[in-house]
């Protein structure tokens, strides 16, 4: 039988993957995949850039540009895989 996990989490009334995501915040890691999460974000550099990229399309703004404005994403490109 698998381990009963007892935290701070345990008794909430949210569903298991969304336990699952808290306690990856609360580790320092990325929420979606348990890699070492970007600085001050929930994400990896890799699913910030994603992140970033559905956020832009959901909410309908410009595709991003090379000499667009916004923030400057040199720094979490870098880390794809
Ligand atoms: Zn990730």
């Amino acid at each position: 039988m698998p381990k009963h996990i007892n935290d701070q989490f345990s008794n909430l009334p949210i569903s298991r993957q969304r336990k699952y995501q808290l306690r990856q915040v609360a580790l320092g890691k990325c929420q979606i995949c348990g890699k070492d999460k970007h600085q001050n974000s929930v994400f990896c550099g890799n699913h910030l850039l994603q992140h970033r990229l559905r956020q832009r399309r959901l909410k309908g703004y410009d595709e991003k540009r090379e000499t667009g404005s916004g923030r400057p994403s040199i720094c979490i490109g870098d880390e794809k895989e």
